[in-house]
């Protein structure tokens, strides 16, 4: 007998959204994470209009900003500084992305979860799945304290991120041929910031995030190629990475009174594509369902937007007994994304070429049709006709 009817795996983004939606309709949701929350998570910490409208549905705002009770800070468009090359462009009227802290947002919606009716255990580790003959029928997981769970549902749903057990577990995880890590920093006393997520790009696919977070503070993140960063530990990290970012001559000023917050946290590579499948009893949603490169900042929308097409589609297939849903699901999700997944690979090539990539800039930045485009595309920007999909309630 199953304990519950599906098995989140994860609690970032996509699970809690997940879990929301089906908790919410009165499905039995169990989610684990592995992690003790609120924890922090590597990542540029800005969502882009796309992500802050699909919180608003997901959680049932009409006005989510109403709803956000932690600190935050507006974010109109984009920066892209490349030598003495700037574009910029801005969402279009009435869109906003926000810069905010990953462990603030990521436990707001870990409690949306929960007033909806899922059960959430932290430092939980799923180390498996379990099958019967070709479909999964629950996890392996490890307790708090270090004793074996063995936990049944009718769906699991990995949303374990990047390195993701669900993923590997089902034989479907690859390694992609791009090799990049990112480090991750909270910085007092950053000079010059503005309503814009910034990215000033370098040589060898150099990549430096900034974006305001609220409470006066700043994320840098700071990508890199894996070869250039090896593995680095503590001081030296930080050392490392305040040099990198300092080579770039506009953000050595800004940077002079600036301080890191805590810990700088390390991640990588990113290219990790999955192999077509579909598993009965399983489906794998937000990075654990294939991710490239953080470049354009749309992870977290996606994470949000998959999760939420996901829930009546895993309804739907819970109700009838039938798997036809999901796979519907996976091919919906796979087209919704296929556009803005080859627009990532292309703008990831043109930045390792910095001559290409600067004229590139520039034509963009002289065309305000392209640009304004180019801003609406990449920040996900809501249409009128992308309605809230609705769960539909269990009988
Ligand atoms: C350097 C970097 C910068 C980024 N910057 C941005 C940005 O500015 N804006 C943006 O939109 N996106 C950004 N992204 C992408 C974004 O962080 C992800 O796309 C997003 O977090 C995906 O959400 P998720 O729910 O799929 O996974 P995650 O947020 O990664 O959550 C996965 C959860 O699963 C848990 N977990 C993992 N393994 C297990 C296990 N075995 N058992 C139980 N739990 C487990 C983890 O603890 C974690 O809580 C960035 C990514 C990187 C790497």
């Amino acid at each position: 007998m199953n304990n519950y009817d599906v098995i989140v795996v994860g609690a970032g983004p996509s699970g809690s959204t997940l879990a929301k939606l089906l908790a919410g309709s009165g499905v039995r949701v169990l989610m684990l994470d592995a992690e003790s929350f609120p924890r922090r998570k590597p990542c540029g910490e800005s969502l882009n209009p796309g992500a802050v409208a699909a919180l608003g549905r997901v959680a049932g705002y009409t006005n989510v900003e109403q709803a956000f009770d932690f600190p935050y800070s507006h974010l109109n468009g984009w920066r892209v500084v490349s030598g003495k090359t700037t574009l910029e462009a801005a969402y279009p009227k009435g869109d906003f992305g926000i810069g905010c802290r990953r462990e603030v947002i990521d436990q707001w919606m870990v409690q949306q979860a929960t007033r909806a009716g899922a059960i959430f255990e932290q430092r939980t580790r799923v180390e498996r799945l379990i099958w019967e003959g070709d479909r999964v029928t629950g996890v392996v997981a490890r307790s708090p304290e270090g004793r074996p769970l063995t936990i049944r549902a009718a769906i699991v749903a990995g949303s374990d991120g990047l390195r993701s057990v669900v993923a590997r577990s089902a034989k479907v995880n690859r390694y992609g041929p791009l090799r990049k890590a990112a480090f991750t920093m909270r910085l007092n006393g950053m000079q010059g910031l503005s309503g814009k997520v910034e990215l000033f790009t370098g040589p060898h696919g150099k990549v430096i995030g900034l974006a305001p977070i609220g409470g006066g503070q700043a994320n840098m993140t700071v990508a890199l190629d894996s070869n250039q960063s090896s593995a680095l530990a503590g001081r030296e990290r930080s050392a490392y990475v305040l040099q990198e970012a300092r080579a770039i001559p506009e953000l050595f000023d800004r940077l002079i009174e600036a301080e890191i917050e805590g810990e700088v946290l390390a991640c990588g590579p990113f290219d990790r594509p999955v192999l077509p499948h579909f598993i009965e009893g399983m489906v794998l949603l937000g990075d654990a369902a294939g991710y490239y490169d953080p470049l354009t900042g749309q992870g977290i929308y996606r994470a949000l937007r998959s999760s939420e097409i996901a829930a009546p589609a895993l309804l739907q297939s819970l109700q009838s007994g039938r798997s036809e849903p999901i796979r519907q699901f996976v091919v919906d999700r796979n087209q919704e994304f296929a556009f803005g997944t080859k627009l990532q690979h292309f703008i990831e090539r043109l930045n390792r070429q910095p001559l290409i990539w600067r004229s590139a800039l520039r034509l963009v930045g002289a065309v305000p049709l392209l640009r304004n485009k180019l801003a609406e595309v990449i920040g996900d920007c809501p249409k009128e006709a992308q309605p809230c999909i609705p769960v539909m309630k269990s009988p």
